[in-house]
């Protein structure tokens, strides 16, 4: 069913604000629901995925205290191949380079073991399958690797997706699904009789709709006439990137991607089968910027030649700067605020293409019932609610910036 419109004003079920990965799954699932879905986005399919290396590392970004979001890492890791399967058809046939290729995560030196040791030993406890490996060992399984590598964990679930092949098979399903697109910012939501009832975007329109999803990414807590008490507390976590291409000559230069801990900063390799490669990605709280530095592209270079020292031979061929939707636990908001009619879908934080699968249809289910699956309870925004907004009162709630 499509929206119905009348000039810029066009009325449908939902209004998803933001266009990213997050948004659009949303709005791809939630119109296989049957539901009229209307996103506005200036540029749709942009976004982190523009930047993310794509990793599915349910098991090698496992971190302390996030035990809860590794069941949803999970689960939307054993989603990745029938959903990748159902998006090729609906895209008219779009390949998001999914490679089932595993991870190694490697050791340069005594401290990494340890640290390296201790992951092992916390993956085991939440009954991950990983495997340790000596240096030589690893060696072995990458040719490429440092002489000086001392062991690694083999963990053969953790594989790879596209995230800008992802995006653009997202935009082109939701295209085929009816979905109507407003390529505008959304300047501020519209609240009527205690509902959220659709958004006013900077080019003049005014979509409304019956439920409206905030999925703006790391701008997500800056929509005006949002009520103060449910903005999300999602902030901006930079990353810079940087691609090389692997010549013909020099493959398979790795069969895996390829990630350590250098000095306390994450360093990976994600190789692509079209002989990209991916070598990512520091880690800045720096508001909103997005400029490649000489440093950030120094440290990378210099901790990724530590583990693979033949990267220097291969052309540097773009770098660029991301910015992931960091919540204040590393999880995602996803489903009902205290305002009827409003629901995010943010804070995906460094996972966000791997959850992708399970945020589809968890908030395909919230929007058409009203209610968020089990899966999906321990990632309401309520559980970041300040005191006073509890129990809501949500006719009285104040928009941001107003009162
Ligand atoms: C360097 C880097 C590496 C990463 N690596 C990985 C990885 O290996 N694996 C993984 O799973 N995840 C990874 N991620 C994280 C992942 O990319 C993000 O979690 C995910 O892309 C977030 O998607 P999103 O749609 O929520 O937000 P975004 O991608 O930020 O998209 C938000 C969208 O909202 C739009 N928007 C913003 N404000 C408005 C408004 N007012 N009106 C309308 N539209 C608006 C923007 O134009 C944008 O298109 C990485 C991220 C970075 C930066």
């Amino acid at each position: 069913m499509h929206p119905r419109t009348t000039g810029a004003h066009t009325t449908s079920d939902v209004l998803v604000v933001g266009g990213g990965i997050i948004g659009l799954v949303t709005a791809w699932r939630a119109s296989r629901h049957g539901l009229r879905v209307a996103v506005a986005d200036p540029e749709p399919g942009g976004g982190a995925a523009r930047v993310a290396a794509g990793m599915l590392a349910a098991v090698t970004e496992l971190h302390y205290g996030e035990e809860t979001l590794l069941g949803l890492n999970l689960e939307s890791a054993r989603r990745y191949p029938d959903f990748v399967a159902e998006l090729r058809e609906a895209s008219g046939g779009m390949d998001v380079g999914y490679r089932a290729c595993g991870t190694l995560a490697v050791a340069l030196d005594a401290d990494d073991r340890a640290h390296l040791r201790e992951l092992h030993a916390l993956q085991q406890r939440s009954g991950l399958r990983s495997e340790w490996l000596t240096g030589r060992e690893c060696r072995r399984l990458e040719p490429m690797l440092a002489p000086g590598v001392r062991g690694g964990l083999r963990v053969d679930g953790d594989h790879q997706v596209d995230p800008r092949r992802l995006a653009a098979a997202l935009v082109a399903a939701c295209e085929r699904a009816g979905v109507v697109f407003h390529r505008a910012r959304a300047e501020r939501l519209v609240v009527a009789g205690g509902r959220a009832a659709g958004a006013v975007l900077d080019d003049g329109a005014e979509p409304a709709a019956g439920q409206v999803v905030l999925a703006a990414g790391s701008l997500s807590g800056r929509l005006g006439g949002v009520p103060r008490e449910v903005l999300p507390p999602v902030r901006p976590v930079k990353g810079q990137v940087l691609r090389l291409s692997v010549p013909r000559a020099y493959a398979p230069f790795l069969s895996r991607t390829v990630r350590a801990v250098v000095r306390g900063s994450q360093v990976y390799l994600v190789p692509r089968e079209n002989g990209e490669l991916v070598v990512g990605a520091t880690s800045e709280e720096l508001g909103w910027d997005t400029t490649v530095t000489a440093g950030g592209v120094y440290e990378l270079l210099r901790d990724a030649h530590e583990l693979v020292p033949g990267i220097t031979e291969l052309p540097l061929t773009e770098t660029r700067a991301g910015l992931r939707p960091g919540s204040p636990d590393n999880a995602p908001l996803l489903g009902p605020t205290a305002l009827p009619g409003l629901h995010l879908a943010t804070g995906h934080y460094r996972n966000g293409v791997l959850l992708t699968p399970v945020t589809g249809d968890v908030m395909a289910t919230v929007l058409t019932t009203g209610e968020l699956p089990e899966q999906a309870r321990a990632f309401a925004p309520g559980r970041f609610a300040p005191p006073a907004a509890s129990p809501p009162t949500s006719p009285s709630l104040s928009p941001a910036g107003v009162s």
